[in-house]
């Protein structure tokens, strides 16, 4: 599922990101749009509840505000979860499944409301591939 358009509003090829307070601003290539939106109910996704889209590691680039980038990373520490040290958005993650994808917070995209995508599916974090044993 790929998607230009969000209630209208068009979504970029460089699109811009930024947390809440406006210390990070990132610009994130979107060529195809928003790529597969999901929510993901994994410890740390179902707690932040945000909507997430991916693109590869490339693909995010941070314009300001290095100095208030603050990481987090819990349980194998495989994944890395990006967040403002200021407001405490999340703004997006290396991803623990895919490293060589940033998953990232599509609510952070400037102009665009997560809540006009629709229905978005969850995806079974709880069940991580890479927790299976087999
Ligand atoms: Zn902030």
């Amino acid at each position: 599922m790929s998607i230009k358009f969000v209630g209208g509003a068009p979504v970029l090829p460089k699109h811009r990101l930024s947390c809440h307070c406006g210390a990070l601003v990132f610009e994130v290539d979107l060529p195809d749009g928003i790529v597969n939106p999901r929510h993901c109910d994994c410890s740390i996704c179902r707690r932040k509840g945000a909507v997430v889209a991916s693109v590869p590691l490339s693909g995010i680039r941070l314009l300001q505000g290095q100095e208030h980038l603050r990481q987090y990373q819990f349980n194998t520490g495989v994944a890395r979860h990006y967040f403002c040290g200021v407001c405490g958005i999340y703004t997006h993650h290396q991803r623990r499944s895919f490293p060589d994808q940033y998953g990232y917070n599509v609510g952070c995209l400037e102009g665009i409301n997560p809540f006009l995508l629709g229905d978005v599916p969850v995806s079974d974090g709880v069940n991580h591939p890479a927790d299976r044993r087999s």
